[in-house]
C-alpha cells in the first residue's frame, strides 16, 4: 500500500543526492541534503556519456554546464599506437543525443546542487551520521538532526544514502555486495601539453599494462591511469611517484609528447568495483555510487547515478513498496548491463568484434546487416540502450560467437 513520504534526508550532495533532492523538492517534498562542502582538489568522473544530456535539460542546467565544459563529440580508442578507432556520436544511428560534455566535476556538482536548492531542498554543510535502529532500520543521530536547526523536527520518513564510495548504509547494515574481478588502481591528475587525436573526444589508450584516459577539459587534459595495483606499487611509494614514473616509462604514453607537465596533485582510487545487492529497505534507499559502481572504462558512473536518482524520485513520489522494488530492480539491471559491456572491453572481445565488423562491412551481406548493428551496438555505449535486452543480447551473442578465427586475447587489457 502506498503511503506519502513527506520528509527526506539525503546524505551526500554529489550528483546522485542532489538530483534526487531536486526532483523531490520540486514535487513539494521536504528535503534536507547533508553534504560536505570541502571536497578533494580534484573529483573523479569528468567525462559524460550522451545519455546524460536529457537529465541536464530536466534540471535546467545544460547551458550552465556547457559554459564551463568541453564539447565532447565522440570517443577515440587507441588499441595500439598505430591502431586507432574513432567514434563520433553524430554517426550513431537513431541516437536521441549526438554529443556530450567533459566537465570539471567541482563545477558540475555545484550546478546540480544549486538546482536542488533552487527547487526548494535545504542544504546542510554537515557530515551526517546514521545509526542502526533495528534489523533493517536506520536513523539519523541526534547530532545530525540537530544540525538542521529544526528543519527536520523528527526522524525523516526516508533516508537516502547518496554518500558515494563510503557506502554508508550498506556498511552499517552489512548489505552483501558484488565486487568486480579487477584489482586496478586509478591515479589521475590534470596535465598540460597532452596531444589529442580528435578534438574534444575522450581518448582511451590501451597500455602495456592497464589503460589510460585523456579527457580534454578547458585549458588542460585530465589523464588517468588504470593499472593493476600490485604492478603500480613497483613504480614508487606515493601516488605522485607512481603516476610520474608510469607516465615516463610506459611506451604508449612516452610517444605522446615530451612537453607534458602535471598541473595538479595526483588523486588515487582503488577497490571501486563494488555494488550492493539491495537498494531499498525499511525507511531507506541507496542511490548513485552508494548503490553501486562498475568500472570507469565507459564513463557510465554519472549516468547510473542520475538515472537512478530519477527513478528513485518517482518511486518515492508514488510511495508504494512496489514502486520502490521497481527502483531496486531497475538499478540492479542497469549495473548488470554495464558489467557485461565492461567485461567485453577487458577480455578483448569488443574491439575484436569491431575489427571483424570492419572487414565484414566490405562484403555485400555485411553491408546489408550494417545498419542493424550500427543501430544497436553504439547506443549500448552512449548509454541510450544499455538496458535494452535486444541490443545488449545481440552484442553479447556477437562477442561470443562471431569473432571467427580471431583471438580476442590479442586486444585484452592486462
Ligand atoms: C577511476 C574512476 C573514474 C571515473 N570516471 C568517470 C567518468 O569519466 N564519467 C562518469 O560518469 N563517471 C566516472 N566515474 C564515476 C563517478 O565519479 C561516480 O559514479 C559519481 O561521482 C557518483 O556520484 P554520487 O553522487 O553517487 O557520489 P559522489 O560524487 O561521490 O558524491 C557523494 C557526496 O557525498 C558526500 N558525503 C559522503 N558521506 C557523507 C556524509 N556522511 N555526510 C555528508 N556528506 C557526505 C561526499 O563528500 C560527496 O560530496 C569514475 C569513477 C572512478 C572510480
Amino acid at each position: 500500500m502506498a503511503h506519502t513520504i513527506e520528509t527526506i534526508a539525503v546524505v551526500g550532495g554529489g550528483p546522485a543526492g542532489a538530483m534526487v533532492a531536486a526532483l523531490l523538492a520540486r514535487a513539494g517534498r521536504r528535503v534536507a541534503i547533508f553534504t560536505k562542502r570541502k571536497r578533494p582538489p580534484l573529483v573523479i568522473g569528468e567525462s559524460l556519456v550522451p545519455a546524460i544530456v536529457p537529465f541536464l535539460r530536466e534540471l535546467g542546467i545544460e547551458d550552465e554546464v556547457r559554459s564551463y565544459s568541453t564539447f565532447k563529440p565522440g570517443a577515440t580508442w587507441v588499441l595500439d599506437p598505430d591502431d586507432v578507432v574513432s567514434f563520433r556520436f553524430e554517426d550513431v544511428r537513431k541516437a536521441c543525443t549526438r554529443y556530450s560534455y567533459n566537465s570539471p566535476r567541482d563545477l558540475f556538482d555545484e550546478s546540480i546542487l544549486k538546482a536542488a536548492v533552487h527547487a526548494g531542498a535545504v542544504c546542510f554543510d554537515h557530515h551526517a551520521t546514521v545509526e542502526r535502529a533495528g534489523d533493517d532500520r536506520v536513523r539519523l543521530t541526534d547530532d545530525t538532526l540537530a544540525a538542521t536547526d529544526g528543519f527536520l523536527r523528527a526522524e525523516p520518513d526516508l533516508i537516502v544514502d547518496a554518500s558515494g564510495r563510503p557506502r554508508l548504509l550498506s556498511n552499517l547494515l552489512g548489505i552483501p555486495a558484488v565486487t568486480g574481478g579487477r584489482r586496478d588502481t586509478a591515479l589521475f591528475a590534470h596535465l598540460e601539453g597532452v596531444p589529442l587525436i580528435d578534438a574534444g573526444h575522450i581518448h582511451i589508450d590501451r597500455l602495456t599494462r592497464g589503460w589510460a584516459w585523456r579527457i580534454p577539459l578547458p585549458g588542460r587534459v585530465s589523464v588517468g591511469l588504470v593499472v593493476d595495483s600490485d604492478h603500480l606499487r613497483t613504480f614508487g611509494g606515493t601516488a605522485e611517484e607512481q603516476y610520474d614514473a608510469y607516465v615516463a616509462a610506459d611506451p604508449v604514453i612516452r610517444r605522446w609528447d615530451a612537453s607534458v607537465r602535471r598541473l595538479t596533485p595526483v588523486m588515487k582510487y582503488s577497490n571501486y568495483q563494488v555494488a550492493s545487492t539491495r537498494g531499498v529497505g525499511d525507511g531507506w534507499a541507496l542511490v548513485g555510487d552508494a548503490f553501486g559502481f562498475i568500472d570507469p572504462i565507459f564513463s557510465s558512473g554519472l549516468l547510473i547515478s542520475l538515472d537512478g536518482a530519477t527513478v528513485l524520485a518517482h518511486a518515492v513520489l508514488d510511495g508504494s513498496p512496489r514502486a520502490l522494488a521497481h527502483y531496486q530492480r531497475h538499478v540492479l539491471n542497469h549495473l548488470a548491463s554495464w558489467r557485461r559491456a565492461v567485461g567485453y572491453y577487458y577480455d578483448g572481445r569488443l574491439f575484436t568484434l569491431i575489427k571483424v565488423g570492419q572487414e565484414v562491412r566490405k562484403t555485400w551481406y555485411g553491408n546489408l546487416l550494417d545498419p542493424h548493428f550500427s543501430t544497436h551496438f553504439p547506443r549500448v555505449f552512449t548509454g541510450e540502450s544499455t538496458t535494452n535486452r535486444y541490443s545488449l543480447g545481440l552484442l553479447s551473442f556477437m562477442c561470443r560467437h562471431s569473432l571467427g578465427d580471431k583471438d580476442p586475447s590479442q586486444l585484452r587489457v592486462n
